[in-house]
């Protein structure tokens, strides 16, 4: 059957290269090449872009990046068995496609590429909430990428969108939106995948701010939001009690009733707490 890009369909590069799926490495594919350049549309116009893409496995979403015309894409694959189909793609796009057998947890590869950079990934969902916190909490800001694209379970996708008064709202919400517009582009069943796996999946794309949309220190903000979401269910004026002797007051100044609970909290009234715990000292 033809491609898009007159490469062999992904089937039969899994058959060829014996890419028996992992399920130690979270190897769900994605084998419908339509599908993949959706995904590469969603996170915006990549021509002038370079693009890192984190677990490219046997390359689908890959190809997708190319065909959408990313200037260059710098793939991070763990598993060793991936990477001579991945240089079959790199031949066929000659300086576009760089290909690196490593863990994404353990590089740091910002430096190797030229901004504009888009992050765009399908990953095991472990790694991909760990690498979304890192991507999120650099010390400094704006960081080395200028969105991000990746697929979630739906329910860790929720959590990164979500608003105040819902049960998802916590700390990736604050994280995420403190610093990024947030939305969900695209939603997948599990048959999308190969093999299926339990759950239905989503990608969101989020795209930097150039400053966090409102003023608070990190590590202060982070801790509070720890504190409040920690007993979800607790007044703050309970849940935040180890924070300051004044919490009450403190709380009442930021126009936060003391009774309320972590979920009823704006973004906007966290970061009024922080500034206002950071000034009380
Ligand atoms: N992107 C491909 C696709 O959409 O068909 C593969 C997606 S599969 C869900 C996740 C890929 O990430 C696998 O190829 C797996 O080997 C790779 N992977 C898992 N952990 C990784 C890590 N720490 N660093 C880099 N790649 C990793």
């Amino acid at each position: 059957m033809a491609t898009i890009d007159g490469l062999p369909p992904l089937r039969d590069v899994i058959q060829t290269y014996d890419l028996v799926a992992k399920k130690a490495l979270g190897q769900n594919f994605l084998l419908d090449m339509n599908l993949t350049a959706k995904i590469a549309r969603m996170a915006g116009d990549l021509t002038a872009c370079d693009v890192l893409e984190v677990g490219p496995g046997p390359g689908g979403l890959t190809r997708g990046l190319l065909v959408e015309g990313a200037r260059r894409v710098l793939a991070i694959e763990k598993d060793p068995r991936c990477i001579a189909a991945l240089n079959d793609i790199a031949a066929v796009y000659p300086n576009r496609l760089s290909v690196m057998n490593a863990d994404a947890l353990a590089v740091d590869v910002g430096a190797a590429l030229t901004p504009p950079i888009r992050i765009i990934a399908n990953l095991p969902y472990n790694v991909g909430t760990e690498l979304l916190i890192r991507w999120l909490s650099p010390a400094i800001w704006p960081p080395f990428w200028q969105s991000l694209t990746l697929m979630f379970q739906k329910e860790v996708a929720e959590r990164i969108v979500a608003r105040p008064k819902s049960d998802h709202y916590g700390r990736l919400a604050l994280l995420a939106q403190w610093r990024c517009d947030a939305k969900i582009v695209m939603h997948l069943p599990p048959e999308a995948f190969t093999p299926a796996p339990k759950v239905h999946s989503a990608v969101v794309h989020l795209t930097r701010l150039d400053a966090p949309r409102f003023e608070a220190d990190f590590a202060i903000l982070q801790r509070i939001a720890a504190m409040a979401f920690n007993q979800r269910r607790k007044m703050l004026r309970s849940s935040l009690k180890g924070l300051h002797p004044a919490i009450e007051t403190l709380l009442t100044d930021c126009d936060i009733p003391p009774t309320a609970r972590a979920e009823e909290i704006s973004l906007e009234q966290f970061c009024a707490l922080s500034r206002a715990f950071a000034a009380a000292g």
